[in-house]
């Protein structure tokens, strides 16, 4: 049965808006040492603002809205940006035989043209020449018939209480690691703000759960290893950690159902709170 301590330790937990699923995870937060970070949506807000458009013998409002149409259909952070520079409502009858290919981008046929949006991986796997962005920051490159159309070069911004977070692990001598789908450079940038010591980028989704699979074999025996994330993509290692916490707002369905523990207010200090609420109650239990 459950003490009801482990009650009322999840009672005050839901009143900061902090959504435990079980009492035993108070528990196991007591033993965490390690965290491992998703960058985008988790650590930072996961909301990209277009900087600048590098188009490649087209104009920029040409680019602009191949993008946009390509990306009609997506749900990607991504997506939403490119639609919101472009600002007009785009026009689906435009754009057929969408594909989405996570970990890469997206493929779909416009005005009859088969376009390509996304990563460096996919302009190498599709055998594109392109011309690889100087700027820091994320970068997604569009194709069209086979030819380079240029770059759009976007940002994301840190959560606010993001810096607040790793400062706090770090005084208590928590691990820290960052993963990412995105590229080396806008993941160094991200990492070397809050501090992060360890980083990983350019991954597939499988290279996440390989990576996570890594660290639970390396952990020792009574110390817990959590990883906090938002994405579709993040379902998976958020099962594998032994504790899987995951945005409330931002998250996707399935990391919501994957998660052990939820955040309702997106911040990450929301972490600082549960761990102080996990020590509390297990102090009152013995
Ligand atoms: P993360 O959340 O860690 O960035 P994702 O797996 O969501 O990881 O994405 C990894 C990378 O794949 C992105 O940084 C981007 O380069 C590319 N990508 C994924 N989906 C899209 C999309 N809809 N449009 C453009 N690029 C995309
Ligand atoms: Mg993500």
């Amino acid at each position: 049965s459950i003490p009801l301590a482990f009650l009322g330790g999840i009672g005050a937990a839901s009143k900061q808006g902090i959504l435990i699923k079980s009492g035993a995870f108070l528990e196991d937060l007591t033993e965490a040492d390690t965290f491992v970070f998703d960058k985008t949506g988790t650590l930072t807000e996961g909301v990209f603002y277009v900087r600048d458009v590098v188009p490649w013998k087209m104009d920029k409002e040409q680019l602009l809205e191949i993008a946009a149409l390509a990306e009609s259909y997506s749900n990607h952070p991504i997506a939403l940006s490119l639609r919101e520079a472009y600002g007009k409502d785009v026009d689906k009858t435009r754009v057929s035989d969408i594909e989405e290919q996570p970990g890469y981008g997206v493929r779909a046929t416009v005005d009859g043209k088969e376009v390509y949006v996304g990563n460096t991986r996919l302009m190498n796997r599709q055998g594109i020449f392109y011309q690889l962005a100087a700027e820091a920051g994320t970068v997604v490159y569009i194709a069209v018939n086979g030819q380079y159309g240029g770059y759009i070069l976007i940002s994301d911004v840190i959560r606010k209480d993001a810096g607040k977070l790793i400062r706090w692990m770090h005084k208590k001598d928590l691990a820290t690691v960052m993963l990412t789908g995105d590229n080396e450079h806008a993941a160094e940038a991200v990492a070397s703000k809050l501090h992060i010591e360890s980083v990983y980028s350019e991954l597939m989704p499988e290279d996440k759960v390989s990576l996570l699979e890594e660290f639970c074999e390396n952990q020792m025996e009574g110390e817990k290893l959590v990883f906090v994330g938002d994405g579709i993509n993040d379902a998976p290692v958020l099962t594998l950690a032994d504790i899987g916490i995951a945005m409330g707002g931002l998250g996707a369905d399935a990391a919501l159902e994957a998660a052990d523990i939820i955040l309702m207010e997106d911040e990450p200090s929301g972490i600082i709170k549960a761990i102080r609420i996990a020590k509390a109650t297990l102090r009152s239990v013995k």
